[in-house]
């Protein structure tokens, strides 16, 4: 017998009716005589309407009261979800991140997990309970309750499978695994039976959202089988997200889309050594994430780097690089908004020649126009106007998954 953890999103424990069927599921894993250890998240859209009755409140709050607020979400889903499973008739006891407790550092917001504590839980699994985990949270050093990011109830749960070292980690939630590509998008979107860690990890990086990335991340460390699973379908036998690789010859295992990304180009930036580092060390100062740079050389004494920001990182990096317009020697600085970016990935990638022909002429047949093109082993990312993404995203899956 092992120790399995399972873990319910949102909308898998959004009503009463579907925390029953989420009972069902755990009871059907505890009949099988493994120990469960459940992470659950918010009931349904609770975290969006704490976030917007926080705003009701002030503009600027605390970044520690705002921990303390969304973390409570999780808190009514535990002690449910634990009543409901006493009512059927078996044992269990909730856990917020504080009380088992899960060590992280103090970044509100965005805490990374330091350390898991496990006694806790261990000796109430040993008296045949089970442990119903609130997702999304933790505590540092001085008490303060810290939340890991929005999606991050993933992340308690593969960093629960690993500390516990759990045989597998089932990720429950309303699709049936992993797809090809977002289904709402391309009708004809595959279910993927098997996926590695690598590429996992670039299909969340680039939008694909049905898993936070950190989880991904820990269970790569650990080694640690991710199965995504749908809640109410039957037999549901999802994902497996693994160290294994392929073994059949795919090229390419998704397609990905990510709309809010704007571009910024400093035009005659001066070509000096340091350039290029002074004016990315002023942007990671202010935390601002690059994702594509190109450098690209005009006259001798100039160069132009363009790069890609969130949109909703945008104007404020635009006000800090007109700030500093001087002191990097920045002749212009250009922007365009509400680009998407569309990509392949796939650890056959680099292998395989002609791929990058095949996406670009995928999008040359719908005329569409690349604004810019980055790739490495495993990725292939394009940038097109967001009016055109849904457009590129067929045209490309249909090219690669006919
Ligand atoms: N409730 C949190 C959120 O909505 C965490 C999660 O669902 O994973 O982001
Ligand atoms: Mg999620």
């Amino acid at each position: 017998m092992g120790l399995i953890v399972q873990k319910f999103g949102g909308s898998s424990v959004a009503d009463t009716d579907k925390l029953k069927k989420v009972s069902e599921k755990i009871i059907n894993e505890k009949k099988s005589g493994n120990d469960i250890v459940v992470v659950v998240s918010a009931q349904g859209k609770t975290t969006d309407r704490l976030i917007s009755e926080e705003r009701e409140v002030t503009d600027n709050p605390s970044k520690r009261e705002h921990d303390v607020l969304v973390s409570t979400g999780e808190q009514i889903t535990i002690a449910k979800l634990a009543m409901m499973l006493h009512d059927f008739g078996y044992k269990a006891v909730s856990l917020t991140g504080w009380q088992i407790p899960i060590i992280t550092n103090s970044e509100f917001g965005n805490s990374r997990i330091r350390y898991i504590h496990n006694e806790t839980i261990l000796d109430l699994l040993a008296s045949d309970n089970i442990v119903i985990v609130a997702g999304f949270q933790g505590v540092d050093e001085n008490y303060n309750i810290t939340t890991f990011g929005r999606g991050g109830s993933d992340t308690t749960a593969v960093a629960l499978a690993t500390s516990l070292k759990a045989e597998r980690c089932d990720i429950y939630t309303d699709v049936d695994g992993i797809f090809t590509v977002d289904p709402r998008i391309v009708k004809n979107a595959k279910k993927i039976n098997n996926i590695c860690y690598e590429e996992m990890l670039e299909m969340a990086s680039l939008g694909a959202k049905v898993l936070h990335n950190r989880c991904v991340e820990i269970a790569q460390k650990y080694n640690v089988p991710i199965y995504v699973k749908s809640t109410f379908e039957k037999d549901s036998i999802g994902t497996k997200v693994s160290n294994q690789k392929p073994l059949e010859d795919l090229v390419i295992n998704g397609v990905a889309k990510d709309d809010n990304i704007s571009r910024i180009t400093i035009v005659g930036l001066e070509n000096k050594i340091g350039k290029t580092y002074e004016l990315f060390k002023l942007l990671s100062d202010n935390n601002i994430n690059i994702d594509i740079i190109v450098q690209a050389f005009g006259e001798t004494s100039m160069k132009n780097i363009t790069f890609t920001v969130k949109m909703t990182d945008l104007n404020r990096t635009l006000k800090i690089l007109n700030k500093n317009k001087d002191k990097l020697n920045a002749k212009e600085i250009l922007h365009a908004e509400n680009l998407s970016k569309v990509s392949i990935v796939g650890v056959g990638i680099a292998n395989k020649p002609g791929v990058a022909a095949d996406m670009f002429e995928a999008l040359y047949e719908k005329n569409i126009n690349m604004h810019m093109i980055t790739t490495s082993e495993i990725k292939i990312s394009v940038l097109v106007n967001i009016e055109d993404a849904n457009i590129a995203v067929n045209a490309i899956h249909e090219k690669f998954f006919k």
